[in-house]
């Protein structure tokens, strides 16, 4: 279904049964809607303070999946927990490991009604030497039709919930091990430094964070929630296009760090690269950087920039651009573009991403080129896209040869 004017949902009402038919999973729901569950599972009240700070620790701290794991908590009660709810995961419907060590998953989500078979999602997990990035999706596609970008041509698009939303990093830790006690698969590649293997979480899988800011804002509280999952909230990064409006709101509520799509210099080829600057001009999108909550020298925003041969690499482009962010606390990040089937667009020559990222470097600021991660998966920046979505693809493609067989 396409619906290209989405709305910015709520999150859904405080309530503990998201889905029809099976019991709702509890991994992924914030402390308000956990004690919702516990009052409708009948857990007397004055218990129920108890109960949710044993709940939340099983959960995010320990990563049980099953009630009965939870050893302080009674038999009888663990019983009546499982009655109503679950400790189910999303399905994996496919983990791929990258040469590079990149690790993607495709998650399928629960149907949420007749005839849904579950929404898929991608996640891509990026270890270094010093950190372990997740990169997670906030809706399934994306209404938003950057022209360069995979994502922004895939049909099916509906905004994940929260819980879909941490979900992806509960999948991602169970998969590496990631809790006390556990270690990761036999030649996994995970931080050395001694840290958790998933230590920072940026919003740059498919969709468009805050074209679904609620839900966003709620996941963020729970993932950096200090009793559990524990992310420091300097190691949340949300990606935006530039919806300017909830520019500021993401800062103040959630003092997560900030990263723009900016990709162009100019209005005239913003409008085309990345169409939502029709809506909001570059001059706007700059202003709600200025004035984003908590940006400082230690905290600045990240600029992104796509490298598109011949379309936005050229050196004077790069001297605009660092007029452009004076008096703004700023890093620009590179971006070699990763091409997908039947896109226009081609990746600038290497040679020209280093002599752009040097103007950059030459004008004071840091400039780290991306280093491509996982381009063996499509797990690459910009290349997700649901394989559901491919497979129909794949189909409508074979249809469609077949149909010119016919009429030759
Ligand atoms: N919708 C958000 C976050 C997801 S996209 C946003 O646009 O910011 C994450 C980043 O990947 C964005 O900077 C996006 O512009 C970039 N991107 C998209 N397609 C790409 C591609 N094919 N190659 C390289 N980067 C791409
Ligand atoms: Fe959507 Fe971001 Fe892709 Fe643009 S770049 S289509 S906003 S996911």
């Amino acid at each position: 279904m396409i619906d290209p004017a989405l709305p910015q949902t709520e999150p859904a009402p405080v309530r503990a049964e998201p889905r029809q038919g099976a019991r709702p999973t509890l991994v992924g729901l914030s402390r308000d809607r956990l004690t919702a569950f516990l009052e409708e599972a009948g857990v007397p009240e004055k218990e129920r303070r108890m109960r949710l700070s044993q709940l939340w620790h099983w959960i995010y701290v320990r990563g049980a999946a099953e009630f009965g794991d939870m050893t302080n908590v009674a038999r009888q009660l663990q019983a009546q927990l499982a009655e109503h709810a679950s400790l189910d995961r999303p399905e994996i419907v496919r983990e791929q490991v990258s040469a590079d060590g990149t690790r993607k998953w495709v998650l399928r989500m629960p149907p949420r009604g007749l005839g849904d078979r579950g929404a898929e999602v991608e996640c891509v997990y990026i270890p270094e030497r010093d950190r372990g990035t997740l990169c997670v999706s906030s809706q399934v596609g994306c209404t938003l039709n950057c022209s360069f970008c995979h994502t922004g041509t895939q049909r099916l698009v509906r905004n994940l919930e929260a819980w879909e939303i941490v979900a992806q990093v509960m999948v991602a830790r169970d998969r590496l091990g990631d809790y006390p006690g556990k270690s990761p698969p036999q030649g996994a590649f995970v931080p050395h430094d001694g840290g958790r293997f998933v230590s920072n979480i940026v919003f740059m899988g498919m969709g468009e964070p805050l074209y679904n800011y609620a839900n966003v804002r709620e996941a963020i509280g729970i993932l950096t929630d200090p009793q559990g999952l524990q992310l420091s909230r300097r190691k949340v990064t949300v990606s935006t296009s530039g919806v300017v409006p909830d520019i500021g709101p993401l800062g103040a509520e959630t003092s997560a760090m900030l990263a723009i799509s900016l990709h162009a210099t100019n209005d005239g080829l913003r409008d085309e690269l990345v169409p939502i600057n029709r809506k909001y001009p570059i001059a706007e999108l700059l202003e709600a950087c200025r004035t984003y909550p908590g940006v400082s020298n230690a905290r600045r925003i990240t600029f992104e920039y796509v490298m598109l041969k011949g379309v936005n690499d050229s050196l004077s482009e790069a001297r605009v651009l660092v007029r452009m962010l004076r008096g703004i606390h700023a890093k620009i990040n590179l971006i070699p573009f990763n091409p997908w089937p039947g896109t226009q667009y081609e990746c600038s020559d290497w040679a020209q991403i280093e002599r752009f990222s040097e103007v950059i470097f030459d004008a004071g600021y840091a400039s780290p080129i991306r280093t491509p991660r996982g381009r063996d998966i499509l797990a690459a920046c910009g290349q997700l896209k649901s394989d559901t979505e491919k497979m129909r693809a794949r189909a409508r493609l074979m249809l469609e040869e077949q149909l010119a067989l016919g009429t030759e």
